[in-house]
């Protein structure tokens, strides 16, 4: 069988290989590949030792990354690509870290430490596809996910693996092997021992799948967003999964999609928890806390500038994505349209963006203060209205009439 693969990873492979090293493409790029899609990075493993990967390709064109897990990054023409050493990990006494790494000399021992049969192949052009897991066939024929070796025992090693699970099963559309599936519900409770921002991670790429509510179990999902409440509210979990698979793949609206229901401090404690950034954290919140916008019947521009006058425009399109999903009401995305519009056109929605500022106010003889800000405020008020264009000259006149 082959594969196309990148001319600089191509390259890679190459030098190590001319050199008398095992090297191959592994993981990520090797099942993207079989899957029909282009990967995002290509990542290298090989029998030879870190140093002497440095020392093939020399030291400025190299990146220390991570040398103890036996990673350096190599730079062949435009491209940066990881080499790491062929390695077995031994000894995950807490659940989310290897006590020991260790280097071995065969792709096969460095596949057996991977998480999931369809993640645990390797290729080179020349040698074809290194399978010895079956995930050729999971991928493509038998459409499953499945732990590599016993499942119980490779959740009990990394508790992450739980939510890598269903983070590929929703991205690939494959089901979740049962065997594999039962031991990631038993063995729930090792998401305890994952740090929060690699939960996130994986959340994070869960939700951006197509359709992932499927693979959102109550049970997983209850475990690291215990204000779901997935047990005691099932119905109202049921119900957010649905609205999850109507939002586009957006992982923040669909995050405060399921958040929502739960309100607003169970929000912030979520955001907080899964120390997710400050941004993402306020959007989320934001578009759990307005998650009850209603269509109100005026003309519809009228709404999208009020809108665009309490958040940006990239916020309001996500709000309505939101309200869209959770209502199913064609008038959010007309809603949409408008507010993108608006956005094009430049429409005066902020203070800011008004043809008069506080300097012209002053210059009528206002004294400085909170006084500027609401005279200001309440001139915006007019031109969201369009009872005034957003002109100086109009503006100002108004201004003198209503000091
Ligand atoms: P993506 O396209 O999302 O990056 P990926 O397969 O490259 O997918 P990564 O998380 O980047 O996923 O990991 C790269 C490879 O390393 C995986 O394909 C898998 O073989 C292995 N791997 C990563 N994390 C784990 C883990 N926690 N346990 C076991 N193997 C893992
Ligand atoms: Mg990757």
């Amino acid at each position: 069988m082959t594969l196309w693969i990148d001319p600089g990873a191509g390259q890679v492979l190459e030098v190590l290989r001319r050199a008398g090293h095992k090297a191959y493409l592994v993981g990520g790029c090797v099942r993207d590949s079989l899957a029909g899609r282009t990967p995002q990075d290509w990542d290298i493993c090989t029998s030879a030792r870190p140093r002497q990967t440095m020392e093939l390709f020399g030291t400025e064109r190299c990146i220390p990354t991570g040398l103890q897990h036996g990673t350096v990054t190599v730079r062949q023409g435009e491209g940066l690509y990881e080499v790491t050493t062929f390695r077995v990990e031994e000894g995950y006494s807490d659940g989310r870290h290897p006590d020991r790494v260790s280097f071995v000399g065969e792709v096969e021992a460095d596949l057996a430490r991977r998480d999931f049969t369809i993640n645990a192949m390797a290729y080179a052009p020349g040698e074809g596809l290194i399978d010895p897991f079956g995930g050729r066939e999971d991928l493509l024929v038998r459409r499953l996910v499945r732990a590599v070796g016993d499942p119980v025992r490779r959740f009990e090693e990394d508790g992450l693996r739980i939510l890598r699970l269903y983070r590929f099963g929703a991205r690939e559309q494959l089901a979740v092997e049962p065997a594999t599936g039962a031991a990631a519900i038993a063995e729930r409770a090792r998401l305890d021992c994952v740090s929060a921002e690699r939960i996130w991670q994986e959340l994070y790429k869960l939700l951006a799948a197509p359709r992932p509510g499927s693979w959102m179990p109550p049970e997983i999902l209850g475990q690291v967003l215990p204000w779901l409440d997935t047990a005691g509210q099932p119905a109202r979990y049921a119900a957010s999964l649905a609205v999850v698979d109507a939002l586009p793949p957006d992982p923040l609206v669909r995050l405060a999609a399921l958040l929502a229901p739960a309100g607003p401090g169970a929000a912030r404690q979520a955001v907080n928890a899964l120390r997710c950034s400050r941004a993402q954290g306020e959007e989320v919140c934001a578009l759990a806390a307005d998650s009850a916008l209603p269509l109100t019947g005026e003309p519809l521009r009228l709404q999208a500038r009020r809108l665009l006058a309490r958040m940006d425009a990239r916020r309001a399109g996500r709000l309505l994505a939101l309200r869209r999903g959770q209502t199913g009401d064609e008038g959010f995305a007309r809603l949409a349209g408008e507010v993108r519009r608006l956005e094009q056109e430049g429409a005066c929605c902020r203070v800011g963006q008004l043809a008069v500022n506080g300097k012209d106010l002053l210059a009528l003889g206002v004294r400085p203060g909170p006084g500027v800000g609401r005279l200001l405020e309440a001139a915006l008020q007019q031109v969201i209205e369009e009872k005034l264009p957003n002109q100086h000259d109009p503006l100002l006149g108004w201004l003198k009439e209503n000091l």
